[in-house]
């Protein structure tokens, strides 16, 4: 996780620019995502009767790594209209939606500096951030199916010692990223626990 934190020095032309180009490709990937979901939800039948499922009641599960504990409430699901057994995920595309939540402009997310050598810094006053201890932050959002999921995070955080606030480092690339990629592992193990989820 060290590396995170071990660039010095940066150029600032990037630190805006690097922001939106992420939420760009985020948006795209999503709105693809979205339009072939749409198709098949409405195909979604029941693994056992072959039932056309129904919606069913909202979800809590959590998981954990060494570093990490996530807990989700409020994941939406489907279900057996006959009774038979499972909770389904609501869509194909849950997974993403409950990353998504873990919104870059986030007040919980530090803010990324940099391109090619990244700096973490405070929302509030722009300081670098330092490693610290286990902190709990809270995220939530509105899901398509219009319900609210709620993610409850523990995790390693970036201090402000001027401000004296807790962050969440930013993901600092799609790829090769150690923190986020163990992180979205936790959240993959809680969608997938008891949920049928393919
Ligand atoms: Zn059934
Ligand atoms: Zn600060």
């Amino acid at each position: 996780m060290g590396y995170l934190w071990k660039s010095e020095s940066s150029t600032n032309e990037w630190e805006d620019s690097q922001d939106g180009y992420f939420d760009m490709i985020m948006n795209l990937i999503a709105n693809i995502i979205y339009i072939i979901n749409f198709l098949f939800i409405m195909l979604k039948k029941c693994r056992e009767c072959g039932e056309t499922l129904i919606d069913g009641p909202p979800q809590e599960r959590s998981a954990e790594s060494e570093r990490f504990k996530v807990t989700i409430k409020g994941i939406p699901t489907k279900i057996c209209p006959r009774g038979c057994d499972g909770f389904y995920w609501y869509s194909p595309d849950l997974g993403m939606e409950v990353i998504d939540t873990l919104d870059g402009k986030s007040e919980n997310i530090a803010r990324l500096k940099g391109f090619f050598r990244y700096r973490q810094l405070c929302r509030n006053c722009k300081k670098e951030l330092e490693p610290a201890e286990n902190k709990v932050f809270k995220f939530e959002k509105k899901c398509r199916k219009g319900t609210v999921i709620e993610m409850i995070i523990s995790a390693p955080s970036l201090f402000c010692s001027r401000c004296n606030l807790y962050f969440l480092p930013a993901q600092t690339a799609s790829w090769g990223d150690s923190y986020y990629g163990e992180l979205t592992d936790v959240i993959a193990k809680a969608l997938s626990k008891d949920l049928i989820w393919k």
